[in-house]
């Protein structure tokens, strides 16, 4: 492919989005990207968008879905927040990318050297404001991990559990998807 999905054109099954977001993938990792057309994107979504893929993902500033899936504007609905967490947000999210923008997938990504995933392993307590709860979202996901890489696998096969077994996301019948991206190479592992 020379250019990004035309962000108006339709996906129609989760097989075809998830090859667009593994070519996406192995674009960026090759340094083979395709040319922004953020301009024709923007005339093409200014009132409308069918993102054919929703991604839950972590706030870490090295893990920007976008470019390592390498897609542009109108391609990718994209949930955030660190530890990837399928929080009320997220799910309500992605219960409207599903049911109504037709996203074909959703992909939880969770990634190499996870600050908030590590902490929540080596049992991090008493920390002050949100910080605290939002480990303690994590810890039952990762409990018995072995080692930090386990751990943060661990959350991410635990957080696209969350997903599949929601009943108003189980009834989009789009499937969730686990995927584990290595912040040094860039190369994404679904899991
Ligand atoms: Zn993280």
């Amino acid at each position: 492919m020379n250019k990004h999905q035309d962000p108006a054109q339709k996906v129609t099954s989760a097989d075809e989005a998830l090859k667009l977001l593994k070519e996406g993938n192995a674009r960026f990792v090759s340094n083979n990207l395709v040319p922004a057309a953020y301009k024709e994107s923007l005339e093409k979504t200014a009132t409308q968008q069918s993102p054919f893929a929703a991604v839950l993902t972590c706030a870490d500033s090295r893990c920007p879905p976008e470019i390592f899936f390498d897609q542009g504007i109108g391609n990718i609905f994209v949930v955030r927040n660190a530890g990837n967490i399928a929080d009320r947000e997220a799910i309500g999210s992605f219960q409207y990318a599903a049911a109504v923008l037709k996203s074909q997938i959703i992909v939880v990504v969770g990634h190499t050297e996870c600050g908030a995933v590590i902490n929540a392993h080596a049992g991090a307590s008493g920390l002050p404001g949100e910080l605290q709860g939002m480990l303690d979202d994590i810890a039952p996901g990762i409990k018995g991990a072995d080692s930090k890489e386990n751990a943060i696998i661990a959350n991410t096969k635990a957080q696209v559990e969350i997903l599949k077994n929601n009943p108003a996301i189980k009834e989009t019948g789009v499937p969730v998807y686990g995927a584990h991206y290595d912040l040094a190479s860039g190369v994404l592992t679904w899991l």
